[in-house]
């Protein structure tokens, strides 16, 4: 079965990629759909359905572009999940350039912050 991860943010689509099966504990498992929820505004921000998979949607926490929430060091914005490291790997060129000037806005502002 060949999976195919989409990419919405602001119901705006970015593209897809690729997936495939997670092995958690030696059980194989389906990649699971999520959806960005972000704790400031309360918007579902980001969507990422999982084509020709059967489980169930995931809501994760999530501050969106325009709410940095308390941390400085929170990329808001960006879909990379520390604990799900294939995710990046599915991510289509346009997500991955998004990617990369969201992390790069946070490098300016410490920058612009320290000198
Ligand atoms: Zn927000």
């Amino acid at each position: 079965m060949t999976y195919f991860r989409h990419f919405f943010i602001d119901g705006q689509y970015y593209g897809s990629g690729e997936d495939k099966i997670r092995f958690v504990h030696a059980e194989a498992q389906e990649p699971m759909p999520y959806a960005m929820f972000c704790p400031t505004c309360g918007e579902i921000w980001a969507r990422m359905p999982v084509e020709n998979s059967q489980r169930e949607w995931r809501i994760i926490g999530g501050y969106c572009e325009k709410h940095p929430g308390v941390s400085p060091y929170v990329v808001h914005g960006s879909l990379i999940l520390a604990w799900e490291p294939d995710l990046y790997d599915c991510m289509p060129p346009e997500m991955l350039k998004r990617e990369f000037e969201l992390h790069l806005r946070l490098w300016e502002k410490e920058i612009v912050e320290r000198s």
